[in-house]
């Protein structure tokens, strides 16, 4: 079975408002989930919303990621208030809780993104993490969410670097699923493929003006969160689990194994693998449009002020056993890495991160 979309998606501006009498029809007592402080005025407004409009509404907040210790007690939350819906509001963890624990409580899933950092809003995949950030692993569910609201009001108010981020996240889409599904004879698939190439190219040209001007006036902009939050999304509903995250997201995977006081955001470092896939692909499968690929990337990426090395994420791979355990952990047998077209080893990836850190960038 294939879970493609969301039941209904509420899309564009003042949106959140026409989606209120929808939520009604499936909800009376939702659970408003939400994390940072940087959303606390929006979610503030979402649960003000709901009062007035009749909905015996609770809240709840994640202290952590979304691990297990935050879920286990969010369920409780749940069942002592008799919950009969979730209104996850917030970036990609946020969301990710919220799917997870309306999957496992089988009620409804309301997504409300408050950021274009993923495209979590729209999928059946929940990231579990552990108490400090170290991804664990991902679970697929019984349904997307029934309702995603995309309001670009919303979604105006986060960070820029939210944004960066999730363009970052975005353009894996093309550089992982065109690498491992590049010989699937499956018409779909193609075309799921073809769709992350047309978005690579929009998020090329458009990246850097919808960065720079951060405002739903401007139709850069309101394309290019569109791209990261919900045709990302969609990708992998058509594409299925054959159109799959491949080493770019394997490296992500490894390198949250490090514990960084910089925090970096989930695209952010997704953007540094797919770096790191492309010089793998070169090194290991003779690709000779690798650096030219690297070299195109790494110009939008230094205007996004995105990370581009991993000692920009916060990482020392030299000190310590961090090389070791990075490598032990990209090629762990449940890894994506080994969805790649060709055999990858440790020695292989210790080799690529190694001369990947050394090198010096020109652009
Ligand atoms: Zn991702």
């Amino acid at each position: 079975m294939q879970l493609i979309s969301p039941e209904k998606i509420f899309r564009g501006r003042n949106i959140w408002s026409k989606a209120i009498p929808e939520i009604k029809q499936i909800s009376q007592r939702p659970l408003l989930l939400g994390r940072s402080l940087s959303t606390k005025n929006l979610r503030h407004k979402i649960y003000s919303d709901l009062q007035e409009n009749n909905f015996d509404v609770h809240h709840a907040i994640l202290e952590f990621d979304c691990c297990y210790e935050d879920l286990n007690r969010i369920k409780q939350i749940i069942l002592q208030n008799n919950c009969d819906s979730i209104v996850a509001a917030g970036g990609g963890k946020v969301l990710d809780a919220g799917k997870y624990i309306g999957n496992s409580l089988s009620i409804p899933v309301i997504t409300v993104p408050l950021s274009a950092s993923t495209c979590a809003g729209w999928t059946a995949l929940s990231n579990i993490y552990s108490k400090t950030g170290q991804f664990l692993n991902d679970i697929e569910l019984k349904s997307c969410p029934k309702i995603l609201v995309f309001d670009h009001e919303f979604i105006e108010k986060a960070p820029k670097r939210t944004l960066a981020s999730g363009i970052a996240d975005a353009l894996a889409k093309w550089y992982e699923s065109s690498l491992t599904s590049s010989k699937v004879n499956d018409g779909l698939v193609q075309q799921a493929i073809q769709i992350s190439r047309v978005l690579r190219d929009q998020l090329l040209i458009y990246g850097e003006s919808a960065y720079m001007s951060q405002s739903n006036q401007n139709s850069s902009w309101c394309n290019v969160i569109e791209a990261c939050s919900l045709t990302a999304g969609l990708i992998g509903g058509i594409g299925g689990e054959k159109c799959r995250t491949a080493a770019a997201h394997a490296f992500h995977n490894s390198l949250t194994q490090i514990v960084s006081n910089k925090k970096p955001l989930h695209g952010e470092i997704v953007g540094v693998g797919i770096l790191l896939q492309l010089r793998l692909e070169e090194m290991r499968n003779n690709n000779k449009l690798a650096n030219q690929s690297i070299t195109q990337l790494l110009v939008l990426m230094r205007k996004l002020n995105l990370p581009t090395k991993i000692s920009e994420l916060g990482i020392d791979v030299f000190e310590k056993n961090n090389l070791e355990k990075i490598a032990d952990f990209t090629c762990r047998d449940e890894s994506e890495i080994h969805y790649l077209p060709f055999k990858v080893k440790k020695e292989d990836i210790i080799s690529t991160i190694t001369k990947f850190e050394k090198q010096e960038i020109r652009i």
